[in-house]
């Protein structure tokens, strides 16, 4: 697809994924969640940021990264010198996995399609992946966030700069400046300015 359609063409496209969605059966996980997560932001977002699966707050709010881990990453966001409305937040599962387990291989392929979509209606600049398991999502069992994060990756022609969940920064806060240096890449790669610096 890749067309460059106006805000009010992409709330339709928004809105119709939300539907589907909503009446989505592919897998047992539409059973067990309270409500699916699509995604919120801007519909305009140059950034995408990806995470891997909504939590308990996520699920019982319906919105992405509203727990502790989201957060930190409206924290991120706003050192960023931007704020959660002017990105577009998503996730590589719709629905939460009981008791926060890693989502199944077969989960993700089914879910995956919805996020292609997704991605295509906002068609931001930059996806900034979030962790192991939406480095793996989209590059393959291969991916390593240790090895890859910073790197400036290409996804279906699309650039993509991976980092750490902030669920493992808050378990590991000295990854926190690895994840900053990897914020200022994709700043950079966006020509925005970068806070702090003359
Ligand atoms: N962790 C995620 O990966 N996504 C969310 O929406 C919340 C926590």
């Amino acid at each position: 697809m890749n067309v460059r359609m106006l805000s009010s063409q992409k709330e339709i496209y928004i809105k119709a994924l939300e539907h589907k969605i909503k009446k989505c059966k592919r897998c047992s996980l539409a059973f067990t969640r309270r409500n699916p997560v699509v995604g919120e932001g801007n519909l305009d977002a140059r950034i995408m940021f990806i995470g891997e699966a909504p939590g308990e707050q996520e699920d019982i709010q319906g919105k992405p990264f509203v727990g502790k881990s989201g957060q930190l990453l409206t924290k991120i966001i706003q050192a960023m010198g931007l704020s959660r409305d002017q990105v577009y937040i998503a996730n590589i599962l719709k629905c939460h996995p009981p008791g926060n387990r890693d989502p199944y291989p077969q989960e993700i392929e089914n879910c995956l399609p919805y996020l292609f979509f997704q991605i295509e209606i906002i068609n931001p600049e930059i996806l900034v992946l979030l962790g192991r398991i939406a480095g793996i999502a989209l590059f393959g069992p291969q991916f390593s966030i240790t090895k890859m994060h910073g790197q400036i990756l290409y996804f279906r022609g699309r650039k993509v700069i991976a980092s750490f969940h902030p669920a493992y920064l808050l378990l590991n806060p000295k990854a926190k400046k690895l994840a900053w240096e990897d914020m200022k890449k994709v700043l950079t790669e966006l020509n925005l300015p970068i806070p702090g610096k003359k």
